[in-house]
């Protein structure tokens, strides 16, 4: 099993790179994210939460586990959802965000083929979420800087602990 990286650790807002090989390494790297993703009880998890810098995240929505690997959102519905959202780097926050009901996406799976789909409700969102992590792109970046003022001492109180 992995560690979890806390916001404030440097490696979550790195853009991650690519992919490029698709051999027993990379699948031991999905096998123990899954096993993280499930003992923490997410359902998602992206690799540079688990300090790996590289294009692969995890997601189970409820139809058991799936590897996302160099994943592109080719298109974002215009129309928009409010839902609250978690993360495994910021613990015990949970925020309402704002994001596209559908979209449709690329991506490889851990045997390196390639996969075109479309994804709406619970799917697209955490879809984009970890996608969001593989850019360096956080949860605190999604809400409004009102918000993010009323969670400063939490999100402080998580930075320390990310430091230890
Ligand atoms: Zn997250």
């Amino acid at each position: 099993m992995y560690r979890i990286r806390l916001f404030g650790d440097p490696v979550l807002r790195k853009k991650s790179s690519p992919v490029t090989s698709f051999g027993e390494d990379l699948k031991r790297v999905a096998e123990k994210m899954i096993e993280t993703m499930y003992h923490y009880d997410g359902v998602g998890l992206a690799a540079p939460q688990v300090g790996i810098s590289k294009r692969i995240f995890v997601m189970d929505v409820g139809n058991g586990p799936i590897v996302v690997v160099n994943p592109e959102i080719l298109e974002m519905s215009e129309e928009k959802e409010v839902m609250e959202e978690g993360c495994l780097s910021f613990p015990e926050v949970f925020e309402n965000v704002e994001r596209s009901k559908w979209i449709k996406v690329r991506y490889q799976t851990i045997s390196g083929e390639t996969v075109e789909e479309y994804l709406e409700g619970y799917a697209a969102r955490v879809f984009q979420h970890e996608y969001d992590h593989l850019e360096g792109i956080l949860l605190i970046d999604r809400m409004s800087p009102a918000r993010r003022m009323l969670l400063r001492k939490k999100l402080m109180d998580i930075v320390k602990v990310s430091r230890r």
